[in-house]
């Protein structure tokens, strides 16, 4: 005899309603010990998906000669180059876009506008970290962002990689975390007749 029957048998409670009654107790405090499991178990979800913001961005730049072609800070080499004020990186800009979406802060040319000639030939990887820096001093912070370049040409798809690398690290973010994606418009309109270049943008922020 061990345990709890042996102090209920030393404290002479040997009666059978006794004995049933502590064994009611404890399997209520058995469940409830599994209820306060579960309640742990199902707030774990619900604050993970708190607080989110997402946005997108959109941008088109034409397609003109003796101009650098430059996508999300990657130099592609190409015959033509994107036509802007800064360095026409219609990616990085799409980008942007995308995260001040997602907070109602207005769009790029609120902050960068191209009649301002400080920005003229401006880094757009730079204006991208700064747009970073605008959305962290709210206590947000990007969780990853998907982009479709829509290009007629060049051929995108060996420079993928570096555009991924390049708007990573200029974000700090896990590689994987940047998605970058190219298409072409079938010859149809201004982008099919390799005249510009186009880039949607989705961006999930959290805090
Ligand atoms: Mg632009």
């Amino acid at each position: 005899m061990q345990g709890f029957y042996f102090w209920a048998w030393r404290k002479g409670l040997r009666s059978k309603p006794f004995l049933q009654d502590r064994c009611k107790v404890s399997r209520t405090h058995v469940k409830n010990r599994f209820k306060n499991r579960f309640k742990i178990v199902v707030s774990k979800p619900n604050k993970l998906f708190m607080n989110i913001r997402i946005g997108n961005g959109y941008d088109l730049h034409r397609l003109v000669s003796d101009r650098r072609l430059i996508l999300g800070g990657v130099e592609i080499p190409y015959e033509k180059g994107l036509l802007g004020h800064s360095d026409a990186d219609v990616l990085t800009h799409a980008i942007m876009d995308a995260m001040l979406g997602a907070l109602a802060l207005g769009d790029i040319g609120h902050y960068f506008p191209p009649s301002d000639p400080q920005w003229a030939g401006a880094d757009s990887i730079m204006l991208l970290q700064q747009v970073q820096g605008l959305i962290g001093a709210q206590g947000w912070r990007v969780n990853n962002l998907d982009a479709m370049v829509i290009a007629e040409a060049p051929k995108l798809k060996p420079h993928i990689k570096a555009m991924r690398d390049r708007l990573s690290q200029a974000m700090n973010l896990s590689i994987d975390c940047v998605s970058v994606k190219a298409t072409t418009n079938e010859g149809m309109d201004a982008i099919g007749q390799k005249e510009a270049i186009a880039v949607h943008a989705v961006v999930l922020l959290v805090q």
